[in-house]
């Protein structure tokens, strides 16, 4: 991961990384450090919410736990990210080497074939001898044409190679969770979709698309520091309703979706209605201890993968539904055929 922060931010982050790491048992080592400055700092949700959990149940954290905290959460997100470049640069390597053998073949006729015809240039016949270097010529011009091709190849592998750096380059720059709510963002969801054991098979998935209803007017009415409670509430309300081969991303200021494999239309439509209606039952919490009861309603629009869909069309479609359940009147699930499953 390369860190963004200015100079005075990562200042003021390692003051509380200090601060915060002082009562605990880790020495202060490199992997320590990283481990406090990204909770710290705030950058790694899943870090975070791991070292609160731990230190709620023990207290007090011992080297080895935060040895394992790094593996897990800093270590392995690193690995990941080269291991999946590593991979695409063998391919391309292995590419290159089997162009590289079929013009080596292609060279290797072509010496022979001029060495057979050194042997016979003392032809007396003046027309063998024509015939002779007309094939050569043809050898010649077919070499030609290989190395073009080899060319034109291993400018191709060059650019491959820049994506590969560009997409390395990257993941270590742009962050894949939301910070607020620890879910995924567009990126990180983009990137569970390319993850895919088949990504061009779509139609064993299923989009949820997911927007709070008036979410402004809880901001306006609460204050932003209930909205972000609020959007943090949807989150744990998703993350609770999955399944673990679902992923749900934050995308936007309160729309979410929802990625839900091998699951039915109908079963999808089913889950998406829990989702509702375990949304309109939450209570939000103002500081003051006052709380609130069904103001948080969502409207969910549902479609199913097609074959040859990309996310961009399959999300169109959930959008569309998820539109018509806004028009509709809102609190609601809609599904992409415009067949609306539940009314409020
Ligand atoms: P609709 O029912 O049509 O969805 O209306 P809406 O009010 O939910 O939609 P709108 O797009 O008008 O408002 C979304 C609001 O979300 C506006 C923006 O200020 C707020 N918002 C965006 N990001 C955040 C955030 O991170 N925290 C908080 N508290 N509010 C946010
Ligand atoms: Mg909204």
């Amino acid at each position: 991961m390369r860190y963004q922060q200015s100079r005075d931010e990562s200042a003021e982050i390692l003051r509380r990384a200090l601060q915060l790491m002082s009562p605990h048992e880790a020495g202060y080592h490199p992997l320590s450090y990283t481990v406090w400055y990204e909770h710290a700092g705030d950058l790694n949700p899943t870090l975070s919410q791991d070292l609160d959990k731990l230190i709620g149940s023990v207290g007090v954290l011992s080297d080895s736990e935060i040895c394992r905290l790094h593996a897990l959460h800093i270590a392995a997100r690193d690995v990941e990210m080269f291991e999946l470049a590593q991979r695409e640069l063998r391919e391309l390597i292995g590419r290159t080497e089997q162009d590289t053998a079929a013009a080596e073949g292609t060279l290797q006729t072509f010496t022979e074939t001029l060495a057979h015809t050194t042997e016979r240039l003392a032809e007396p016949d003046p027309q063998r001898v024509r015939t002779l270097l007309r094939d050569l010529l043809a050898q010649a011009t077919q070499v030609q044409s290989t190395l073009r091709v080899l060319h034109a190849q291993l400018a191709k592998q060059r650019e491959e190679v820049a994506g590969v750096m560009e997409r390395l380059e990257r993941a270590q720059t742009e962050p894949l969770r939301d910070p607020l709510t620890g879910l995924v963002n567009l990126a990180g969801f983009r990137r569970a979709f390319d993850g895919q054991d088949d990504p061009a098979d779509f139609s064993q998935v299923v989009l949820l698309a997911v927007d709070i209803d008036y979410f402004k007017r809880i901001n306006d009415t609460h204050g932003h520091v209930i909205g972000d409670k609020v959007l943090v509430k949807v989150a744990k309300i998703l993350r609770e309703q999955l399944a673990a081969e679902d992923v749900a991303a934050r995308i936007g200021g309160d729309e979410f979706v929802v990625l839900l494999r091998g699951k039915t239309l109908s079963a999808a439509a089913a889950l998406a209605e829990a989702i509702r209606s375990a949304a309109q039952r939450s209570l939000i919490v103002h500081p003051d201890g006052a709380q609130f009861a069904g103001e948080v309603t969502l409207s969910i629009g549902v479609a199913s993968g097609r074959e040859g869909d990309s996310l961009e069309t399959l999300r169109h479609r959930a959008d569309a539904a998820l539109y018509d359940a806004k028009a509709a009147g809102r609190n609601r699930v809609s599904v992409a055929s415009e067949v609306e499953i539940r009314a409020r």
